[in-house]
């Protein structure tokens, strides 16, 4: 996977369904859905992964929740609930190495995650 996909999504150099973008984050559907609602809240601000995150874009990943949150309930999910994930290095399943918060919502969410 590309380390600078999601660069280039900001940029538009590639197509993204996008539902959500402010001066920090950009929201866009995700490519392989794993539920009704999967969407992809990431900084624009390039941030490799959970171990970059620092006390100074501390404020830039807070803003990916008040994302999720925005547009939960925008899309009328926040009461019945959704679930945001972030994954962190090849063991746990990160493929592009620029954080994101995955969004999934409208079906009923197993726990524990495989
Ligand atoms: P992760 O495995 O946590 O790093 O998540 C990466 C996510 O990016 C996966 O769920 C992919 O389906 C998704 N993805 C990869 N390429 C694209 C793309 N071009 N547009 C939207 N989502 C993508």
């Amino acid at each position: 996977m590309s380390e600078t996909l999601f660069i280039d999504i900001i940029e538009r150099r590639i197509p993204a369904d996008i539902v959500y973008e402010t001066e920090t984050v950009l929201g866009f559907r995700d490519i392989n859905p794993q539920a009704p609602h999967h969407v992809l809240f990431i900084p624009k601000q390039k941030i490799r992964t959970i171990n970059d995150v620092t006390a100074d874009n501390a404020a830039t990943v807070g803003e990916l929740f008040i994302a999720a949150a925005s547009y939960a309930k925008g899309i009328g999910v926040a009461d019945d609930g959704y679930r945001v994930v972030m994954n962190c290095n090849e063991a746990a399943g990160q493929t592009v190495f620029h954080i994101h918060l995955h969004f999934l919502a409208g079906r009923n969410l197993s726990w524990p995650p495989g």
